[in-house]
């Protein structure tokens, strides 16, 4: 008999659902129950634990059945000559994110490693999953049904396995098929979605992900489940799923749209990279505490660069704007102090403690494994094509990975630096791509972008900020670049608007804020004795000026003068190398997948 859950939802408006455990109980004195303390894919031990309450075990005939707590997951249930035993609780339902609960008069949304309980040591049975569900609701989930009861091989297929129910009214059904396969999507919340547009989309992304690994890894079923929300954004991968959580008008407007679209390739990709091509430190997973690994940075920086590429190759977005992207982030990267303090193995590994618990002092000690990881997957491209003279790319790469390490017992610590070695060849320099290993993931050196752009043919031109919104681009023509002019003012803090005053939320490394004095949390009353047009003047004024600062720091007044520095060469413009050969012209066009810059075929508009 397979381990069977009950999912009661009898109140939806109470926030919570009641869930049974029903098993067998195989002549044990006692059974341990447990609920994981973390949900793969999100690397923070969250204590689930702390939303069940009214925990209780019976026996076939309905006798209680004694239960003690002996840790903080883990609830032990005394048997006594039990033939099956049925454990129940009450499960609190109120957060709204992909990677938990949340439960109101419009739907449900569980995600079962943080709802629901398994016996310990019966990790690998079958289970099933019935339903009672309010009248008139229906339930998505990407499990196979039969005879009304969902089924999962193992419990961590089941964890893997994301609940959404609720009344039509409340959400939109669409099917579709890519790649001869059925899919699923359904939208909880209403916004500016339409489906006339999005699933279009969605198809070019996965037949052009599907056409890097030869085919979709499942033959039947894959369930996209979309949420709606106020601002709240996320997306969590499984097997068979995927779950989104994105601002409800994200599909109109232009750059929320391609950010929807970043978030559905990213997520589709991890089907192949993490939950196909998983680290070894997570087989199996230990449900009890943190699992590290230092290979985050391939796991989600990897698919960070192919949510980019993924968009390019479906036509999403043109050669000019995908190398806008990577100007960005590389922009980004170069206003992150914290990557001269932190190496990609090391954040990777303290994602536990560090990623998911930002603080005002993070972009000075620490470094993002999604944004340098996606960055150092653009630059070992590069590096592979170069190497190569463009018979190789990433693409053989995570190719190979996933057909080494594919399978249980997984990825080791050191596989994607020995499976690139292995790709080139002893001849092409192995020892060298050791070497650029060490520096791009092991040590906080600054990554070689000029040597990797040469392969292509283009230059990074590192220019001061010419706005406070200015990001970093592509600019086909170089000299309409302004590089020589005098640089603005810099204070160097993250400021964020209150009412009346602005708050100092970060304060940069060696900048002019730090010099000064200035720190996170300091209100900013007044510039040179007035409070109105503070970011306006501020943003007008000139390197070596003296500002006076009046702020309050935990309710004094202080008065702090400033002298404003030049602002940093931290934004990168692509340029192309008028003196690239032909060769790397070539390159650059293969990369691209289109001339740049000129000549460029413009991808179809959508719609078609
Ligand atoms: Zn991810």
């Amino acid at each position: 008999m397979a381990n069977a859950y009950l999912f009661r939802i009898p109140q939806p408006e109470a926030r919570r659902i009641e869930i049974e455990l029903s098993l067998e109980a195989r002549g044990a004195r006692s059974l341990d129950v447990r609920l994981p303390v973390w949900t793969p894919g999100s690397y923070l031990v969250r204590e689930h634990q702390r939303h069940i309450d009214s925990l209780r075990a019976q026996d076939e005939s309905g006798r209680e059945l004694p239960v003690d707590k002996i840790d903080k997951h883990t609830w032990r249930v005394q048997c006594e000559r039990a033939r099956s035993v049925k454990v129940a609780y009450r499960l609190h339902c109120f957060e709204l994110t992909v990677r938990t609960n949340h439960v109101d008069a419009t739907h449900a949304f569980l995600n079962p490693s943080a709802a629901a309980i398994f016996a310990v040591g019966r990790e690998e049975e079958p289970c099933t999953v019935r339903l009672a569900l309010p009248p008139g609701w229906r339930a998505w989930m990407a499990l196979p049904e039969e005879d009304g009861a969902f089924r999962a091989q193992d419990y961590d297929e089941l964890a893997d396995s994301p609940l959404e129910a609720g009344p039509e009214t409340s959400h939109s059904t669409h099917g579709f098929t890519a790649q001869g396969v059925e899919h699923q999507l359904v939208v909880w919340g209403r916004g500016d979605f339409e489906a006339r547009k999005v699933i279009p989309d969605i198809v070019k992304i996965i037949d052009g992900e599907a056409a890097i690994f030869g085919g979709l890894p499942y033959k039947d079923r894959y369930l996209f489940i979309l949420h709606l929300n106020e601002k709240g954004r996320g997306g969590l991968e499984h097997r068979r799923s995927c779950a989104l959580l994105v601002p409800r008008f994200s599909f109109v407007q232009k750059s929320s749209y391609e950010d929807f679209l970043l978030l559905v390739a990213h997520e589709f990709f991890h089907l192949w990279n993490v939950k196909r091509l998983r680290p070894a430190a997570f087989t199996p997973y230990d449900w009890t505490r943190e699992n590290h690994t230092r290979l985050l940075w391939a796991m989600e920086g990897f698919t960070s660069t192919y949510e980019v590429i993924a968009l390019r190759r479906a036509g999403l977005v043109t050669a000019q704007r995908f190398l806008e992207i990577w100007a960005e982030r590389i922009s980004q990267l170069l206003r992150t102090p914290g990557r001269l303090r932190t190496s990609l193995a090391q954040a990777s590994y303290d994602a536990w403690i560090k990623h998911y618990r930002p603080d005002e002092s993070s972009a000075n000690t620490t470094v993002s494994y999604y944004l340098k990881g996606s960055i150092v997957g653009l630059l070992l491209d590069l590096e592979l094509r170069r190497r190569s003279a463009g018979t190789r790319s990433l693409d053989d790469l995570v190719r190979a990975l996933l057909q080494k390490h594919g399978l249980p017992p997984g990825l080791p610590e050191d596989g994607v630096e020995r499976a690139a070695i292995e790709l080139l060849g002893a001849e092409r320099g192995s020892a060298t791509l050791h070497e650029w290993f060490r520096r791009a993931v092991h040590s906080t050196e600054e990554l070689q972008l000029d040597e990797a752009l040469a392969a292509v043919g283009l230059k990074a031109v590192r220019r001061a900020a010419n706005s406070a919104d200015d990001k970093g681009g592509a600019e086909v023509d170089p000299s309409k670049l302004d590089v020589d002019s005098p640089p603005r003012g810099w204070l160097g803090a993250i400021l964020r608007d209150r009412p009346s005053a602005l708050e100092v939320g970060a304060v940069v490394e060696g900048s002019p804020a730090q010099a000064a004095g200035v720190a996170a949390g300091d209100e900013i009353a007044a510039l040179d004795d007035f409070r109105s047009e503070m970011k306006q003047r501020l943003g007008r004024a000139q390197p070596g000026q003296t500002l006076r600062l009046s702020l309050f720091r935990m309710d004094e007044l202080l008065e702090v003068p400033v002298q404003l520095g030049g602002a940093p060469r931290d934004t990168v413009t692509f340029v192309p190398d008028e003196k690239a050969t032909p060769e790397q012209r070539a390159l650059r066009e293969q990369w691209l997948g289109a001339k740049w810059p000129a000549e460029e075929i413009a991808p179809r508009p959508r719609g078609e």
